[in-house]
């Protein structure tokens, strides 16, 4: 008996991952495992204290809420997170990783009360690398590897989260489609790798016109989208002339060994009640064709005929 004793302790102690129990008041009721500083810091300091005692007020009820949804569910739950040992009290000095850690807590509430209250085992498991990972492949899966703007898919997607959102909540919605003028007289007398920098440089140029919630694709060879979220057709316009400027007026001398201009022509649209993707960029795509026809480095808009 005292055997089987000893070795669940030393089990419990070995344990890879930091294994809490935690109260339904945010108690720390007890810690074990976690021992290794390449991947977590020492916590055991924190075993009597309360949530609130050591973590900033948003933290520990957000920890709290969690406790208690478990509680209230009555089975295993599973929550991803970060936490940066800075934002504990007494852990700041703690041997163990630098960086915010990525949690996965898998929280299962105790069978009986503890203490008199009841409480759940919380394993947080380091899974950061596997995070970051996740995030490198999505963010690959969704860009244009040429010029870093988002890729087509990015943009059918976004497309139609926004395309929802417009018909639920009416937020205005538009849509800009340009291409390079002459692009291929770029290609022709510079050469196709610094026809690509022009391509990057340009990318760069009108990400800086764009809000954060603005998506920048490239949707073809040399030609872009943009999608602009809670946005009318008048300010569509109005941005897709500042990308007309901005680009006309940059000097590729440092792309292309010599000074030269590039301008866009574009086609804008905006999102009407009835209407759908589809018909979005069409009305875009032919504001853009017209614009190629009425002699180029100009925007025509294309409102929706009813
Ligand atoms: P327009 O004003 O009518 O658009 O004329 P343009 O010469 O730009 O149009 P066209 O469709 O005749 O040619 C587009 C050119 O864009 C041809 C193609 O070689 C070039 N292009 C497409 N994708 C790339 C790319 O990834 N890199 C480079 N360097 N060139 C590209
Ligand atoms: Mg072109
Ligand atoms: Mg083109």
């Amino acid at each position: 008996m005292k055997q089987n004793l000893e070795l669940l302790m030393e089990m419990l102690a070995a344990l890879p991952d930091p294994v809490f129990v935690l109260s339904e008041s945010g108690k720390y009721l007890a810690l074990i495992g976690g021992h290794d500083a390449r991947y977590y810091h020492d916590g055991s300091h924190l075993v009597n204290f309360s949530l609130h005692d050591v973590m900033p007020k948003a933290r520990a009820d957000w920890f709290l809420q969690q406790i208690q949804q478990t509680l209230e569910e009555g089975r295993l739950r599973t929550v991803e997170y970060s936490l940066g040992a800075h934002e504990i009290k007494g852990m700041e000095l703690a041997e163990g990783p630098e960086q915010d850690i990525w949690f996965e807590g898998r929280v299962q509430p105790l069978r009986r009360p503890f203490r008199g209250e009841r409480a759940v085992v919380w394993v947080a498991r380091n899974i950061t690398e596997h995070y970051n990972m996740q995030r490198q492949l999505k963010t690959l899966s969704e860009q244009d590897e040429l010029t870093g703007a988002y890729n087509r898919r990015k943009l059918m997607e976004a497309l139609q989260e926004r395309v929802a959102e417009f018909h639920r909540y009416s937020h205005p919605l538009s849509l800009i489609i340009f291409d390079l003028d002459h692009f291929k007289r770029v290609n022709d007398k510079f050469g196709h790798v610094s026809g690509d920098k022009v391509l990057f440089s340009i990318t760069t140029l009108c990400n800086k016109q764009l809000r954060q919630q603005d998506l920048l694709c490239r949707y073809g060879g040399e030609e872009f989208a943009v999608l602009l979220p809670n946005t009318n057709l008048e300010d569509a316009v109005q941005l897709a002339q500042r990308l007309r400027t901005t680009v006309g007026s940059y000097d590729f001398e440092q792309e292309l060994g010599e000074s030269y201009s590039i301008t866009i022509s574009a086609g804008v649209s905006t999102l009407t009640p009835g209407d759908d993707i589809e018909s979005l960029i069409k009305r875009a795509d032919s504001g853009l064709y017209q614009a190629k026809n009425s002699g180029r480095n100009c925007v025509i808009e294309k409102a929706r005929q009813l």
